[in-house]
């Protein structure tokens, strides 16, 4: 394919599938060995984790006057493994992103949430996997049921 076609056909995608959605996986260690996990996550990944400041210079060439329609969302691994994770959200919002998060809720509570809510958080995702004994099971963890306490922390 020669450049002309490729541009044109580049802006032809681009104008079909307008960007809303981003995601960035800030770690890939993680504390639960699910079943079904498709990232290959470990408690200790070899691999350090994406400096935020290398994220950032990539997604600073996307233009200022379309920042507000797209959401950054932080997974992994478990992005609540990061110490700076609300700093990068509220670096997001200052960039103009809005910003989520998908979590396995292990590290979860209500600390946790008001620093987020003061980051400029505007969704969060926990996967519900069945009832606890299910959801343990594919978890991997007799631990993982601690996931429901969510619940009880959403329902006060
Ligand atoms: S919580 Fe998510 S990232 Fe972690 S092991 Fe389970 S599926 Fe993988």
């Amino acid at each position: 394919m020669n450049k002309f076609v490729f541009k044109i056909q580049k802006q032809i995608i681009t104008y079909q599938h307008e960007l809303r959605y981003l995601f960035w996986e800030c770690t890939g260690r993680c504390t639960l060995k699910c079943l079904h996990c498709g990232s290959d996550c470990k408690v200790d990944s070899v691999h350090k984790d994406m400096p935020y400041n290398d994220f950032k210079t990539a997604i600073d060439s996307i233009p200022q006057n379309i920042r507000n329609n797209i959401t950054v969302v932080l997974t992994g691994g478990e992005p609540l493994l990061r110490k700076d994770i609300a700093d990068v959200g509220f670096d997001l919002r200052k960039m103009g992103f809005r910003w989520s998060m998908v979590s396995n809720a292990m590290l979860y509570d209500e600390k946790t949430h008001i620093k987020l809510l003061n980051a400029g958080i505007g969704a969060v995702t926990f996967s519900l996997d069945g009832l606890e004994q299910n959801h343990n099971w594919l978890r991997n963890s007799p631990m993982s049921g601690t996931y429901l306490q969510l619940f009880r922390f959403y329902r006060r």
